[in-house]
């Protein structure tokens, strides 16, 4: 007996789909189910650091913190009622401790007295591993340019959206970074990545770093290792409260 091509194509087509079903139905539920290893336990609670994060700062002090500009000496800021304040003129403070990637949370205020404008009313910022700045600006009814207006990846990436409160409102952010990664040459293989939710909306959605900010010309790239997060002065009484990380 002659087949036809398409005749033996057919066939051969309804035998795969029936041997895959019968493979299908040879699961069990539980084949596919796992019971190790086990998700370690975070505690968590409304305005508290989980449970497994490194507490920066809870108003308390700043143990965790040494001067940017001398490294070694005491965060030279100033504590009042539990709310860091930036000390004008003393320069950056970092953490003593270094990081990869992260999960940062940091509240963040504008000075209530609303002075200056443009990049010169309520600026600090956050350096991630000391190199790529997330601004902190006073942006209500204070134009700027966008990719320098709170939130944005410092003259890289404006935010996707403008989250706008007003001068001595506290804002937040969360900010989920993915270091850039060198090969043992000093060869970029990935760039590093943001995702940043400013008081809880999206503002960044893994948005790619280009390289350092620079304040002018482009974005260098610098092979890196764990670097600290940095909060800037820049002249103005930004206060901050609850700062605590997770790293990834
Ligand atoms: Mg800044």
């Amino acid at each position: 007996m002659i087949y036809s091509k398409n005749f033996l194509r057919l066939t051969l087509f309804f035998l795969a789909i029936s041997t895959a079903s019968y493979a299908q139905t040879k699961f069990q539920p539980q084949d596919t189910e796992f019971y190790e290893p086990k998700s370690k336990i975070v505690h968590t609670s409304p305005n508290k650091a989980p449970s497994d994060a490194i507490v920066l700062f809870d108003g308390t002090n700043l143990n965790q913190w040494e001067s940017a500009k001398t490294k070694g000496t005491n965060a030279p800021w100033t504590i009042n009622d539990g709310v860091l304040a930036v000390k004008p003129g003393t320069g950056d403070i970092q953490t003593k401790q270094l990081f990869e990637d992260f999960q940062l949370h940091l509240e963040w205020k504008s000075p209530d007295i609303i002075k200056g404008e443009g990049q010169g009313r309520g600026n600090s910022g956050v350096f991630l591993q000391g190199l790529y700045e997330i601004q902190i600006l006073d942006n209500n009814n204070n134009p700027t340019y966008v990719n320098g207006q709170a939130a944005s990846l410092y003259k890289q990436r404006q935010p996707l959206i403008s989250a706008v409160k007003s001068a001595g409102e506290w804002h937040i952010y969360d900010i989920l970074y993915t270091a850039p990664k060198f090969n043992k040459d000093n060869i970029l293989i990935a760039k590093g990545s943001v995702t940043v939710l400013h008081n809880g909306v999206v503002v960044h959605y893994n948005t790619q770093i280009e390289g350092t900010t620079e304040y002018i010309g482009m974005p260098k790239v610098v092979p890196h290792g764990a670097g600290p997060i940095i909060l800037q002065d820049h002249g103005d009484l930004v206060s901050f409260r609850n700062i605590w990380i997770r790293p990834l």
